[in-house]
């Protein structure tokens, strides 16, 4: 169903940037992680192999989901769980509230799930009196901010330490201007503590499940998915469909993918390994749809399933870097995110596969080999063809296709744009009509065209001569070396 509201992925990417600053740090902060990544991927001499592997697994995982899952779900029950299946977050949502009042859980812990913040169900078990924590610090963050993860890995990456503190005096009561990330994740601790002793159950969500044992693993980095569920004797895990392994000997190979890729560590801190629940507690286990089997009916997009969540695609992005994630009002953000939103609404989410500048960083960095940036140009041509594109865009493109058609015309234009460029005063080329001229700089006109350029050339081959460069007939001038770029 289309939702009313559109989101305006440039409009937003616009506010974000217009605080220079901080859009400046959040790149170089992501930048750093993506360096990290790097890395990490060239000290294993097996990498790509890793990549092809677990590429491979998710394929055959996709393909044969039904008879996984159903593997998974007898596994599980062997092991003492109880499994229940949800067709959309509703029904998970239900699920999970009538397991917690059928118990009279009040006070629940959850450890960080990009599934539950899919489905909302914090709002949802909030509204029916349920006290929802997240213990993940980030998300403990944007929490007690009152917004949502504006990154899948490091959910509030867009706050720096002074506005952390901020928000810590004010709901933590710390002290007053306290910034010391020391003294402030020393506060979080304890407030958390208290939440963990008290409460009534525990909800994860779930990174790998394995459909040969039953089990299932979650990755923290902070151990509190293990503390959330050992101290109350109720686990509900919430699973995306998509996470099934089929062998536990496969879980290596994504082990060793995702922490790397994530945020350039070995492995993550805690690998958490759940089979059955604990003795005298119990499991329950949501297995969840909410549109996933569409995406794998789906030649052209169920790739996007393959997705292990490690954030790689948003660390690499230039645009998401620039952008910040809540530009993309999209529960997952980021390129992978500008496959799987316009998924479940194309009208809604429209501008995201625009978000890309088909650079195929993302592509090159994905552990699980997804050609994130080939489908997004796939979501272009489906956008297009729905007629979904704005009209500005929509004349936009139909005068370019028209010029494109005629060469002639394209080389005039091509001429006088490299005569005029270089001495138009600076307010012709850089206002409201120009987008590609907010917060960057245009290129410098080149001399001759690609054409002009390669008839000299062959001319120049043709006589037995060296090739030259030639000289620009126009030295650029300053407006052009006057930067104003964010990077
Ligand atoms: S698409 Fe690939 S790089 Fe992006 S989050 Fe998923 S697994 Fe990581």
């Amino acid at each position: 169903m289309t939702s009313l509201a559109i989101v305006d992925h440039p409009k937003k990417a616009a506010a974000f940037v217009a605080d220079i600053d901080r859009a400046h740090w959040h790149d170089q902060s992501l930048w750093y992680v993506r360096i990290k990544r790097d890395k990490q991927a060239a000290s294993l001499p097996e990498w790509e192999l890793l990549r092809e592997t677990a590429s491979q697994i998710k394929a055959n995982v996709v393909a044969n989901l039904a008879d996984y899952l159903e593997q998974f779900a007898n596994e599980a029950t062997k092991l003492g769980a109880v499994v229940h299946w949800a067709r959309d977050a509703a029904e998970h949502n239900a699920i999970v509230l009538n397991i917690l009042q059928s118990r009279g859980a009040q006070k629940i812990v959850k450890s960080k799930s990009m599934l539950t913040e899919e489905c909302h169900l914090n709002p949802y078990l909030e509204r029916h009196g349920i006290e929802v924590i997240d213990t993940d610090l980030g998300e403990r963050i944007v929490q007690l901010a009152k917004e949502p993860p504006s990154h899948i890995v490091l959910p509030c990456i867009h706050y720096k330490k002074e506005e952390i503190g901020e928000l810590f005096h004010e709901h933590l009561g710390t002290d007053k201007g306290a910034k010391d990330p020391k003294y402030l994740a020393e506060a979080a601790r304890q407030h958390l503590r208290e939440k963990f002793c008290g409460a009534d159950a525990g909800i994860t969500g779930v990174n790998f499940a394995i459909a040969e044992t039953g089990g299932f693993v979650v990755c923290t980095n902070e151990g509190n998915a293990d503390l959330g569920v050992s101290l109350p004797k109720l686990h509900i895990a919430c699973l995306g469909i998509e996470k099934l392994l089929p062998r536990a000997a496969d879980l290596g190979v994504f082990l060793r993918l995702l922490a790397r890729s994530a945020t350039g560590q070995p492995i993550t801190t805690y690998s958490s390994h759940f089979h059955g629940p604990l003795p005298g507690g119990e499991l329950h286990i949501v297995l969840v749809d909410n549109g996933r089997t569409d995406i794998a009916a789906n030649p052209d997009f169920r790739r996007s399933l393959n997705c292990i969540r490690c954030g790689a695609c948003m660390n690499t992005c230039p645009i998401y870097r620039r952008s910040g994630g809540h530009s993309y009002e999209a529960t997952v953000p980021g390129p992978i995110g500008s496959i799987l939103a316009p998924a479940r609404d194309s009208a809604k989410y429209a501008t995201l596969p625009h978000a890309c500048s088909l650079c195929g960083s993302c592509s090159d960095v994905c552990p699980v080999k997804i050609d994130i940036h080939q489908q997004l140009l796939t979501w272009r041509k489906e956008i297009a063809a729905r007629k979904q594109l704005k009209w500005s865009k929509r004349l936009g493109m139909q005068l370019t296709g028209w010029v494109f058609q005629h060469p002639w015309l394209y080389s005039t234009l091509g001429k006088m744009a490299r005569w005029t460029l270089p001495w138009m005063p600076r307010f012709m080329l850089y206002h409201g009509l120009n987008p590609w001229g907010k917060q960057r700089e245009l290129p410098s006109a080149p001399p001759q065209s690609f054409r002009e350029l390669y008839a000299q050339r062959q001319k120049q081959q043709a006589n037995g001569g060296s090739v030259t460069p030639q000289p620009s007939p126009h030295s650029p001038p300053s407006v052009y070396s006057a930067s104003s770029k964010v990077n």
